[in-house]
């Protein structure tokens, strides 16, 4: 009967989708890309901040550029500064990267790679502000508001706290810090020279010193134990940094003055 065939064709069509269908998705792709994750901090303009739900920035773009070098996947993730050496010792994250200085404290936790970019801990004060010189910090009783687990905040507090010429005010963000300075709650900010200048920027009364605290070497932080992950970065940014990738990524975040 005419129906009949004409059922038994659909049927076997339909079994040949369900077919394909199941032998499709069970097809892996031929090369599943490796995701590296990535710490940082997003709350270090013009290196790491949110652009809507997305972190975008210098660090964020170098990392981009390493991973399409390498054929990985990227993955960043926003934590507090203070617990990135502590997540990529644990293994929870493959780097770190996040206008992270090199000192020599940090290197008995983490490996860093080559540097690719330049530092400064500057100084924000109020317009007018007494404080005009980096030793005017240590002069007494000057309050310091520095972004907690920085450079800016262990410089000022080996310098000056622990040596009882000045207090240190901690904050989870530099924005934070700023904004105590702003209301008077601190006399001066210690933090690096690219984010004081978006701060100062976005807040009115406000300067940067001329005199500079520290000038420092950026660069990206991977687990003592993964060599290998550190000579594959290492490779990428050598490359990246002779055929100028990196310097274009700078300079689209940090425009020559
Ligand atoms: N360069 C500073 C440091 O490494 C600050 C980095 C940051 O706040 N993201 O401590």
């Amino acid at each position: 009967m005419k129906m009949a065939k004409k059922l038994i064709a659909i049927l076997l069509a339909a079994a040949l989708v369900v077919v394909c269908f199941a032998g499709c998705s069970n097809a892996k792709p031929q090369e599943e890309k490796k995701t590296l994750v990535m710490a940082t901090n997003a709350e270090f303009p013009p290196y790491e901040y949110f652009e809507g739900d997305k972190i975008v920035g210098i660090d964020a773009e170098v990392a981009q550029a390493i991973c399409d070098k390498l054929g990985y996947d990227l993955k960043i993730e926003h934590i507090e500064f203070d617990s990135i050496i502590p997540g990529i010792k644990g293994g929870k994250f493959d780097f770190g990267a996040a206008g992270m200085t090199v000192t020599p404290e940090r290197e008995k936790e983490v490996s860093f790679t080559d540097s690719y970019a330049t530092g400064i801990q500057s100084i924000i004060v109020k317009e007018g502000s007494d404080i005009k010189t980096a030793d005017d910090l240590s002069k007494g009783g000057v309050k310091i508001g520095v972004q907690k687990g920085t450079t800016g905040d262990l410089y000022c507090t080996w310098d000056i706290e622990d040596k009882n010429l000045g207090t240190v005010e901690r904050f989870a963000k530099g924005a934070d810090a700023v904004m105590a300075l702003t209301s008077g709650k601190v006399d001066a900010v210690v933090i690096d020279n690219e984010p004081a200048k978006v701060f100062v920027k976005n807040n009115e009364g406000l300067q940067i010193l001329e005199t500079s605290y520290a000038v420092e070497d950026y660069a990206i932080a991977v687990s003592k134990e993964n060599t290998e992950l550190l000579n594959e970065i290492n490779g990428a940014l050598k490359e990246l940094i002779a055929d100028g990738t990196i310097k274009n990524i700078i300079e689209k975040y940090i425009p020559a003055e």
